[in-house]
């Protein structure tokens, strides 16, 4: 089993999100600068040890399919549209 994860962590303001691969990690911390400016960071957490604050933290299923409708870059992109 390849359980690694990727936990992306705001200082900032409360963003907090689990992921299992470094490049969507990479993509939210990105995603996440050009919407807020804010400037996220990561960590790579093995399952046993980051399970359990990821599943506090997050209290869902933590797939990325599950985030994507909830990204605020369709907003702006609304919001642009007028
Ligand atoms: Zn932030």
């Amino acid at each position: 089993m390849d359980s690694a994860r990727v936990t992306v962590d705001c200082e900032s303001c409360a963003f907090t999100e689990t992921f299992t691969s470094l490049r969507r990690a990479r993509t939210a911390i990105e995603d996440h600068r050009r919407t807020h400016g804010h400037d996220a960071d990561w960590s790579i957490d093995r399952l046993s040890a980051g399970v359990e604050r990821a599943g506090a933290d997050a209290g869902v299923c933590g797939r990325p399919e599950c985030t994507t409708s909830d990204s605020p870059l369709v907003r702006d992109r609304l919001d642009d549209a007028e």
